[in-house]
């Protein structure tokens, strides 16, 4: 990888994701895929699958052990329920991704916030409505836990979860490079009831570039 600025110009793919919906897409091995954070604070959920193998995918657990650390920066390696490589964090501007704190869905709206919450669009239900779209048998038993690009909850020495305020900004974005054929399953979240995006979802840019 060199140090040289990507041109946007050459980006094989270059699509903005509107404020709370989804996106579906394949990243090839070698590909670099850049999520930006358009506006600041907004928290994109996304999960990852191997493309050719879809029960191996995206592994929270195998993560952190592999990295002997919770939050996900520069030079994270996103492993899989395999144990495999799937993509390197190559750039991060932003500086903190989390991958405890889960995507939101009906019933976590219920808990958290209010019952009257649970019908108000949610990342489980962008998801799972991408799935549906995409050419693939996958459905809600298919959803392990996520990263949430962009989002911070730091862990107190006590060991709880902090779902505190964004450390991002406008136009920060974090850069990986897949190191096998992917699928990409994001949630830009549409959530409305937690302060972490100031109540206020937002859009972001997606680039990929060809490998090499
Ligand atoms: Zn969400």
């Amino acid at each position: 990888m060199s140090n040289t600025p990507l041109d946007l110009r050459s980006a094989v793919l270059d699509q903005i994701v509107p404020a709370g919906e989804p996106w579906m897409g394949t990243v090839e091995r070698g590909q670099i895929l850049r999520i930006v954070d358009l506006e600041g604070n907004q928290a994109v959920d996304t999960l990852f699958y191997n493309a050719h193998a879809t029960e191996e995918r995206y592994s929270a657990v195998d993560t952190i052990r592999a990295q002997g650390n919770i939050y996900l920066t520069t030079g994270t390696e996103l492993r899989s329920s395999l144990g495999a490589t799937m993509l390197t964090i190559i750039e991060d501007t932003c500086g903190r991704h989390d991958t405890l704190g889960g995507a939101c869905s009906a019933e976590s709206n219920t808990v958290r916030y209010a019952l009257e919450k649970r019908h108000m669009h949610a990342c489980r239900d962008n998801f799972l409505l991408a799935l549906a779209r995409y050419d693939h048998a996958l459905t809600k038993r298919d959803l392990p836990s996520n990263i949430n690009f962009f989002m911070n909850v730091p862990v107190t020495p006590a060991g709880e979860l902090h779902f505190a305020d964004g450390v991002s900004a406008a136009g920060r974005y974090v850069q990986l490079q897949a190191q096998m054929d992917v699928l990409v399953l994001i949630s830009n979240c549409p959530q409305l009831n937690n302060p972490c995006n100031a109540y206020n979802p937002t859009p972001i840019r997606l680039l990929i570039w060809a490998a090499g």
